[in-house]
């Protein structure tokens, strides 16, 4: 059995005890065994990333481009084989995995260009004699908490613009899916990553990653996981004055209206509530239909599901893969009784059999809901969406905002009209028009409004909003 250990600065050291990493479409296969960090060991890497950001904080953009660049580089080269790691120890599909691992590898390609555009302002001042320079700098030692959802994406999404900006990180993988952040930085530090500059701890949240967010090394958090971790994240960060940026769930909302077209209103909904096991927090979980297309559409919807395939992830006729562990499964499975006893109507929900022993669940629709009901308002995380039909465009566009969280929101119409107002109207940081509310560029903002994320953006170049900082000089003028 391979075993693999943390990054320390630029030391690869073993943990207490070795955590195995187990397949979840197949509990006989064990991908390694994998070090648990401990407190002490997150103190001690940040410190080095403390020590190293003195070097690392001055050097030139050509160093930081050539370091994400070359990272890109090995990522691409190595698609398939690490997209068979994903697929192994998340268990989505093999082709969803090589898009994940593919967009890994265009966001250091974008964040090593990234590096050689850092800008500033140059302004007058409103005194004379006087010019005003505004410039960026980096924030110093970042933390970066990662969620099992997007074992190499959300890890490079928060690496590369931290490198690219000048920061050093301590990276903390979520403990179901160790094995794609630990190849990832293992690819970092063979790309010439400087020791103390890029950290690894694998382990659990509740001691690596509280450790994390208490060390007095770490400057920022960036967190990407479930609302309720989230929140004591950023209380803890908060009173100690720590830069947090947080992303968390969604209830994101799908319109249907009367005016769609069908095929395309399936498809968006089939994709955006079922691939990936439905396991995106950008998932569409709730399917707000109009009356006028209602029966038609449910009717389509379960035809549809009807013929998806559920398995193993590695097999290529597979469209949905297992879920994520016994836990997410229980969860998913409480969520989809819940519905029925609250009055909704289930179709699918079954655990489905396979040769192997993982944990297979078809895709769930509860029709006949109400906005208020436990489905339509907390997240399940799961291969499970809701339908509220609706009278109208403005019950919609209501029962869409309905929610407490705003991540992403959806509609199908053939209606500019329709289109253009809940783009302007619905409380969501991504609007979708008659496109899957998951699937999103690498290279434009990422995140939402109300509880679904709290801080500066994520992603493109908005990304620089959390990974520096601004400072403000005053020339006068005589200065040489
Ligand atoms: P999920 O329930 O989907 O696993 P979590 O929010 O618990 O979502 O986990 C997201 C990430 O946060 C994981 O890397 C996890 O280990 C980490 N985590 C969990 N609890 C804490 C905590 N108290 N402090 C810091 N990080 C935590």
């Amino acid at each position: 059995m391979n075993q693999y250990r943390n990054l320390i600065n630029g030391e690869w050291v073993a943990g207490d005890h070795w955590r195995p990493n187990v397949s979840p479409s197949d509990s006989k296969d064990v991908i390694g065994e994998y070090a648990d960090a401990d407190a002490l060991q997150t103190e001690i890497a940040a410190a080095a990333a403390r020590e190293a950001f003195r070097s690392w904080s001055k050097s030139g953009p050509q160093e930081r481009f050539e370091l994400l660049d070359q990272t890109a580089s090995i990522i691409l080269s190595r698609k398939a084989e690490l997209a068979r790691l994903l697929s192994r120890e998340e268990g989505k599909t093999l082709s969803e995995a090589a898009a994940e691992v593919q967009r890994a590898g265009q966001i250091f390609k974008f964040f090593a260009g990234e590096a050689l555009r850092i800008n500033g302002e140059l302004l007058p001042s409103i005194r004379s004699g006087l010019t005003v320079e505004v410039t960026r700098e980096p924030i110093g030692v970042v933390g970066l908490i990662t969620p099992w959802n997007f074992p190499i994406a959300i890890p490079a999404w928060k690496i590369a613009p931290a490198l690219a900006y000048g920061n050093c990180v301590v990276i903390k993988p979520a403990e179901l899916v160790p094995g794609c952040a630990w190849e990832l930085v293992k690819i970092l530090s063979d790309a010439g990553a400087p020791p103390g500059v890029v950290n690894l701890l694998m382990g659990p949240g509740a001691a690596v990653g509280e450790a994390l967010v208490r060390s007095s090394n770490v400057d920022a958090i960036s967190f990407t996981g479930s609302a309720m971790t989230g929140q004591t994240v950023a209380e803890k960060c908060v009173s100690s004055g720590k830069k947090v940026q947080l992303e968390m769930g969604g209830k994101n909302p799908m319109v249907v209206l009367d005016d769609a077209d069908m095929d395309v209103a399936v498809d968006v909904c089939i994709n955006g509530s079922f691939y990936s096991t439905g396991q995106r927090c950008t998932a569409s979980s709730r399917l707000i239909v109009g009356r006028g297309i209602h029966d038609l559409f449910v009717e389509a919807m379960h035809a549809r599901m009807r013929l998806l395939k559920v398995g193993n992830p590695l097999d290529s006729q597979t469209q949905i893969g297992p879920v994520v562990d016994a836990r997410q499964l229980a969860q998913d499975e409480r969520y989809i009784r819940l519905a029925g006893r609250e009055g909704g109507s289930v179709f699918g929900g079954a655990r489905v059999d396979a040769d192997t022993e993982g944990f297979f669940l078809a895709p769930a629709l509860v029709t006949g809901t109400h906005p208020s009901m436990t489905i339509n308002q907390e997240e399940v995380f799961g291969p499970v969406a809701s339908v509220i039909q609706v009278n109208d465009y403005d019950e919609a566009l209501a029962v869409a905002n309905d929610t407490r969280f705003g991540l992403s929101a959806g509609i199908c119409t053939t209606s500019l009209k329709y289109a253009s107002h809940f783009k302007r109207n619905v409380e969501a940081g991504m609007v979708m028009i008659n496109t899957p509310t998951a699937g999103v560029d690498y290279h434009v903002p990422f995140g939402g409004r109300k509880k679904s994320s709290y801080g500066a953006r994520e992603q493109g170049s908005y990304a620089q909003e959390f990974f520096t900082t601004v400072k403000t000089a005053y020339i006068a003028a005589g200065v040489v």
